[in-house]
């Protein structure tokens, strides 16, 4: 009956019903998918554009504020005071960073800043006894002379002459050794009220004064106080006009600042600790004033610098070092503010405050393509490139994002929350349509079984019925020898009768059971009443010489709360089956015993027995190990999973041991009645 399984129309059909669940999880789960996919690359889009124009925006505000910065610049060298001395705007621009260095020119183009050394006149020239007073001290090294006759000049000659003796006078007492008088001599000179109305030379004359002080007060403790008094004195007195708004020319000037750098620095820790910030805007001022001579010593370059168009950012060279100028106006002045192409980048602290938290890297390249600040090696090519403003013509600022491609992850949160969703939506299409496809085979399933069940139905009841209706009607036709043989067949339609009964109490049993229609009667009975009504049905059966068939059943067993029939059945089912799955000389036990609170229905044969796979699934409807063999011994394949629903239904427990070709134990426990 397997085989018709094959050309089953239920099968064909669940193939279909199965192709079409198949179909409604799996396509709209793609199209899900797709739809995600879709989705995430969409969302990763929108971010990167977002981003784009939220960085461009960013990007024009900051070329804005860099461009109003250096506007503010301008405006600060247009508000300087027409007459500043050229030391007041270059402390001025030095203090606000705004550029390296500076050359300054009138309006009709002279330039006032840095001037030409002064050249100083001889002063030998000017009086002979210089040349005397020289020849003792540095031929002669006759120094006490050489202090007299310098001293007799200083008391006679002009202000610049009587200055000049005095530091004549003051060398030479040092290399004397009179220290104390050297330095009193010096004094006279380096705080000279001279300086605020004397020349340019006079003011020369004080700083060298002062120079030489520090060389004679340095390092010696006794004249630490002269030492910072000069220092205190002579910073301030550098880069500074006097009253008379006359200054030291610039090269004297640089050389005396570096000088007096140099002996702040030599001396003691704590006194550079202290002067600290002066001295380090003063090294400002030195470096301004380097560069700015510099420049200036490049002086045909000035022309050049006279046709840039003004305010704007022009590249030039050096030597080999390249630099940015710019020129700008004002009603008397022209300046050209000067930035090195090494502290150039450093000024556009913009870019780097606006850019350096975010995820982009940015590029400034000026009209060159050269590079000014920022990644010298983006990974990326520039998402964007903006004009660097009106101040820098031909530079340009670019960005791009860090690591190629940072703005996935401003997009993975998004795609995140798309994911689980998809994912949960996934989950419940595939839940729902195993559930339904669960639901889809069990139908199929159960069709199958009832088309079994008829089919078996039909047969059982055919064959015994079959052989029922031959016997009557060889009785009927009086076809029997004697009363003996009569009786014979009469007593085989009683036995076929019974296992007829027996059959249709198995279907309708297992038809309540189906519909969970069975209800029991249960009530306080004895097991060996059970055991020996089970074994009085199939005694007629067992009754040959092939069947040795042994009943064993305990005194004094506890009650249990059973339905009488139904437990009937389910030892008859079990012993039927002990019969039938025996071959030749069968030995079949029934022990009825009680155990832990139990009382146990034990069934034992020597027949066939169970391979481990088949002791898994014997309990279940329609299960046969050989479907042959079972429908030969007129089996259906309903005893034991009968057996084991109404086991179950008096809480107890049925199970079997067995091994192949040694025979089967089928155990029911079912609980006493005291425990129910
Ligand atoms: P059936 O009506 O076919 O006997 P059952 O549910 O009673 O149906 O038994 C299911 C199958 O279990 C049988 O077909 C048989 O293969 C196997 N079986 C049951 N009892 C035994 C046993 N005592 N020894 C060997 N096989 C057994």
């Amino acid at each position: 009956m397997l085989g018709r399984h094959t050309a089953n129309p239920t099968y064909s059909h669940m193939r279909w019903v199965v192709l079409l669940l198949t179909v409604a999880v799996i396509l709209p789960t793609v199209c899900l998918l797709w739809f995600m996919s879709e989705v995430i690359r969409n969302e990763r889009l929108a971010i990167r554009q977002k981003l784009v124009t939220i960085y461009r925006e960013q990007l024009t505000r900051t070329v804005q504020q860099v461009n109003e910065a250096w506007s503010k610049n301008y405006r600060f060298l247009d508000t300087q005071d027409p007459n500043a001395h050229f030391y007041q705007v270059l402390a001025a621009v030095t203090r606000n960073n705004f550029c390296d260095g500076l050359l300054i020119c009138d309006s009709s183009g002279i330039s006032l800043y840095p001037t030409a050394s002064l050249e100083t006149d001889s002063l030998a020239q000017k009086s002979s006894s210089f040349t005397e007073a020289w020849q003792l001290e540095f031929d002669k090294q006759e120094f006490a002379q050489a202090a007299e006759l310098f001293d007799r000049i200083s008391r006679e000659g002009d202000d610049l002459t009587s200055l000049t003796a005095l530091i004549g006078k003051s060398r030479c007492l040092s290399k004397l050794g009179m220290m104390d008088q050297a330095i009193k001599t010096c004094r006279q000179v380096a705080f000279s009220p001279l300086q605020e109305q004397g020349d340019a030379q006079i003011l020369t004359l004080i700083g060298n004064a002062g120079l030489l002080l520090l060389k004679f007060t340095s390092g010696n403790d006794k004249y630490k106080a002269t030492f910072e008094e000069t220092l205190t004195k002579l910073v301030p007195m550098l880069y500074s006009a006097n009253k008379a708004g006359v200054s030291i020319p610039p090269n004297q000037n640089l050389f005396m600042a570096q000088k007096v750098l140099d002996a702040a620095r030599s001396e003691s820790p704590i006194l550079g600790v202290r002067l600290q910030p002066q001295l380090a805007y003063l090294q400002k001022l030195i470096s301004a004033e380097e560069l700015s001579i510099r420049i200036a010593e490049n002086a045909y370059k000035v022309d050049v610098f006279k046709n840039w168009p003004k305010d704007t950012l022009q590249q030039f060279n050096v030597g080999n070092e390249v630099f940015y100028g710019q020129i700008h106006k004002t009603a008397n002045k022209t300046f050209l503010a000067i930035f090195s192409s090494k502290t150039f980048g450093p000024t556009l602290t913009d870019y780097q405050k606006n850019f350096s938290d975010t995820c982009v890297d940015y590029r400034i390249l000026d009209d060159t393509g050269r590079l000014i600040a920022g990644v010298e090696q983006p990974g990326d090519e520039p998402f964007t490139t903006e004009p660097a403003g009106k101040h820098f013509p031909g530079w340009k600022v670019q960005l791009f994002f860090k690591g190629g491609d940072a703005f996935k992850k401003a997009a993975n949160e998004k795609i995140t929350i798309y994911i689980w969703t998809g994912t949960l939506v996934i989950s419940l299409i595939l839940v729902s349509g195993a559930f339904a496809a669960k639901a889809v085979i069990n139908q199929v399933k159960l069709n199958r079984l009832k088309n079994d069940f008829i089919a078996t139905v039909s047969h059982e009841l055919k064959t015994p019925l079959a052989s029922m209706r031959v016997l009557v009607d060889t009785l009927l036709e009086g076809n029997y020898r004697n009363q003996q043989q009569a009786l014979e067949y009469l007593q085989l339609i009683s036995t076929e009768n019974i296992r007829l009964s027996r059959l249709i109490d198995n279907f309708l049993t297992f038809s309540r059971m189906e519909r969970n229609k069975r209800v029991f009667q249960l009530a306080r009975i004895d097991p060996a009443e059970i055991a020996r009504a089970a074994a009085d049905a199939v005694k007629t059966k067992f009754n040959n010489e092939r069947c040795k068939f042994t009943i064993d059943i305990q005194q004094d067993l506890p009650l249990v709360y059973a339905d009488h029939d139904a437990m009937v059945t389910v030892i008859v089912n079990l012993l039927d089956n002990a019969y039938k799955y025996s071959l030749d000389d069968k030995c079949i036990e029934l022990r009825v015993l009680a155990e832990n609170g139990f009382v146990v229905f034990r069934v034992t044969d020597n027949g066939l027995g169970l391979s481990r796979r088949s002791i898994k699934k014997i309990f279940k409807k329609f299960y046969q190990v050989d479907r042959s063999l079972a429908r030969r011994a007129g089996g259906c394949g309903l005893g034991l999973s009968i057996a084991k629903f109404i086991v179950d239904a008096h809480k107890g427990y049925i199970c079997v041991e067995s091994k192949l070709d040694h025979g089967s134990t089928f155990t029911v426990r079912l609980p006493s009645a005291k425990r129910v």
